[in-house]
């Protein structure tokens, strides 16, 4: 773990077409958005964080106003449709744990990331990593060897919608 990460800046023109690269070349990549004092960025600002993983390396464009819907398409694209549920979609239940963190979130309390097991803001590599950064509370964590299915769809519905 090396958090925050070490990125370089790009202009969303040039992020959007990193990812592009990436997933025309079926490369492997991922996406954070992050708000303003993030563990991740450590930067004041909001920004879209794009992890290119055979490169090794995080880009990232950075921006005071909301990100998300920006942020959107290039999600899409490198984790595939089927990452952003639909509004009519019903979900499995999620862990307890991550529905605590959820419910801190519609309190306004903190904001989640999804951490795959190669992911460079992972603090456990090789398992899957639900972080809440709480307000309150502190850092929150649900660790899993397995991809954790319906605890991503709730966040990833948290985050996107
Ligand atoms: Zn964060
Ligand atoms: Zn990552």
């Amino acid at each position: 773990m090396r958090i925050p990460l070490t990125v370089t800046e790009l202009r969303y023109e040039d992020l959007a077409a990193k990812a592009a690269g990436i997933a025309a070349a079926g490369g492997r990549g991922h996406l954070h958005t992050t708000p303003p004092g993030c563990r991740i960025t450590g930067d004041s600002r909001r920004a879209i964080v794009l992890e290119a993983t055979d490169e090794g390396t995080a880009y990232a464009f950075c921006d005071e106003a909301p990100i998300e819907d920006r942020a959107r398409p290039l999600a899409i694209l490198l984790h595939g449709a089927d990452s952003v549920p639909g509004e009519d979609e019903v979900l499995e239940p999620a862990s307890s744990a991550v529905n605590t963190m959820a419910d801190r979130m519609r309190m306004g309390k903190g904001h989640f990331h999804i951490l795959t097991p190669a992911c460079l803001a992972n603090p456990n590599p090789g398992r899957w990593t639900i972080v809440f950064e709480d307000d309150d509370l502190g850092i929150l964590e649900s660790v899993t060897d397995e991809r954790p299915l319906a605890d991503i769809r709730l966040v990833e519905r948290l985050i996107y919608t």
